[in-house]
């Protein structure tokens, strides 16, 4: 007993070394006032504070309205709207691979620079993701990211198990399920995502396990549950992560079916990512592949993916009419079932599944609020599930989500007001990423950065060349 407490005291030391070490080197610079802006705070009641005065020190949020510090440096606040920074709930990062034949020692032969695509969140004001499929190499890059070396968003990271004969995590059986759940717990993951090949006990038990470690569970509704979906909600089972999981059990799409879901959801308390701009994008691939070079952002991405999803596009190739149709009638679905749980009081967060053809880091996040107004939420709910819903999810509201004295000063400046033209998130002055603040020129020097190298390094990395990296 005496050992375990010698073992959490070294371990608090550790960890309040670990802070003050941090704070020290935000510490040197000079807190900002943003001044004469106005609010749209996202806290529950959601007053809007007009010209607004808000103190930054550190990396938080020091004050609104109350006495300025003597030595502050100004930004300009007049006309903008000042919103928490966006919170992407379904990611997946890029990482380095080895796509030919390995052996020990060789590692991998193609390597990606992960600045790159931080710097896409960061553009976007994306100060918060959630890596559904997360790997050794993000744990590197979050920690450089906290202690400040290189700029990019918090990072979440779930662990992902599957089932079958799939490449990865995988468990079929109840006790092989529980304990990869607590092997992914012990290298430090945070959230378990189960996907769609795992059997029904294997899923029952990591669900259960996930559980017992303090691990949320988000993901697929598992194949094996077909028409029987209500087996899948269980305790702790704590998010669906796309609409299409709900379309896949139901056979013609009825209103009663997404009544149903709806129900078994708000019972169960499992929340809703419904990733709409993906099955829109995916839509629009299969009927031309036009859409991609025309994507907001698309100069930005690695050139191998850019390369990727022009001339190897699953979602292109063997097109037809019925593909088409049946994805139409997924989009029609989706928007449904996102009303009736948005109206049932099932919290909806907003996910993008970026990194799937045609779906681009951080710009992506835009899009998909705008796609749940189009749906139907208010200009407001829809950034509601993108800042405060969402940090909640995560368990992590009482750090970001909301512009409040105390919270990280994780934030966006909008040239225009988001509640009236939801599009006008798009519209940034710039972004506050953990108290660092970035304007539209910092931002636009870092995004040249960003596709000078793309442009330079174009004719090295094609797609059908990827097996002599
Ligand atoms: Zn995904």
């Amino acid at each position: 007993m005496i050992r375990l407490f010698l073992k959490i005291l070294v371990l608090i030391l550790l960890a309040s070394f670990t802070l003050n070490a941090e704070s020290k080197k935000v510490v040197s610079q000079k807190p900002i006032l943003i001044k004469n802006v106005n609010i749209i705070p996202m806290t529950e009641d959601n007053r809007i504070i007009r010209n607004a005065n808000v103190v930054i020190k550190d990396n938080k949020i020091l004050s609104i309205n109350k006495p300025i510090p003597k030595d502050v440096e100004i930004i300009d606040g007049e006309g903008k709207w000042l919103i928490p920074g966006l919170i992407d709930m379904h990611v997946h990062g890029f990482a380095d691979i080895d796509f030919g034949e390995s052996y020990p020692t060789k590692g991998n032969t193609f390597f990606v620079d992960n600045q790159n695509v931080m710097a896409l969140y960061v553009a976007n004001g994306v100060t918060t993701i959630l890596d559904l499929n997360a790997r050794v190499d993000n744990f590197a890059q979050r920690n450089e990211i906290i202690k400040g070396n290189v700029i990019g968003p918090r990072i979440a990271l779930a662990a992902l198990i599957n089932g079958g004969n799939e490449s990865g995590r995988i468990a079929n059986t109840a006790e092989d399920g529980r304990q990869t759940v607590r092997l992914a717990k012990a290298e430090g993951y945070e959230f378990i995502k189960v996907y769609s090949q795992l059997n029904k006990e294997t899923y029952t038990a990591i669900v259960d396990e996930a559980r017992i470690v303090g691990m949320k569970v988000v993901g697929h509704i598992p194949n094996d549950l077909q028409g029987r979906v209500v087996e899948a909600f269980i305790p702790n089972f704590g998010m669906v992560a796309h609409a299409e999981e709900y379309a896949k059990q139901s056979k013609d799409f009825r209103d009663e079916d997404i009544n149903r879901f709806v129900n078994l959801a708000r019972e169960n308390n499992t929340w809703l990512s419904p990733t709409l701009t993906v099955i829109k994008r995916i839509l629009d691939q299969a009927k031309s592949l036009d859409i991609i070079s025309r994507l907001e952002g698309f100069e930005y991405i690695h050139p191998l993916m850019q390369d990727k999803w022009l001339t190897s596009n699953q979602y292109n190739k063997g097109t037809n009419d019925e593909r088409i149709e049946r994805l139409e009638k997924l989009v029609d679905f989706n928007n449904r079932l996102v009303m009736a749980f948005n109206k049932a009081g099932v919290p909806i967060v907003s996910g993008t599944d970026a990194g799937s053809s045609g779906v681009i880091w951080g710009y992506s996040l835009h899009d998909e609020i705008e796609n749940l107004t189009l749906a139907g939420l208010t200009n407001e709910e829809a950034l509601v599930s993108t800042t405060r819903l969402s940090a909640s999810w995560l368990g992590i509201e009482d750090k970001i989500g909301t512009v409040e004295e105390g919270k990280f000063a994780d934030l966006i400046l909008l040239d225009a007001n988001p509640l009236e033209d939801i599009r006008n998130t798009r519209e940034i002055s710039g972004v506050f990423v953990n108290g660092k603040w970035l304007d539209k020129e910092d931002i636009n020097q870092m995004m040249m950065n960003v596709k000078k190298w793309n442009d330079d390094n174009k004719d090295k990395y094609k797609w059908k060349d990827r097996k002599k990296f």
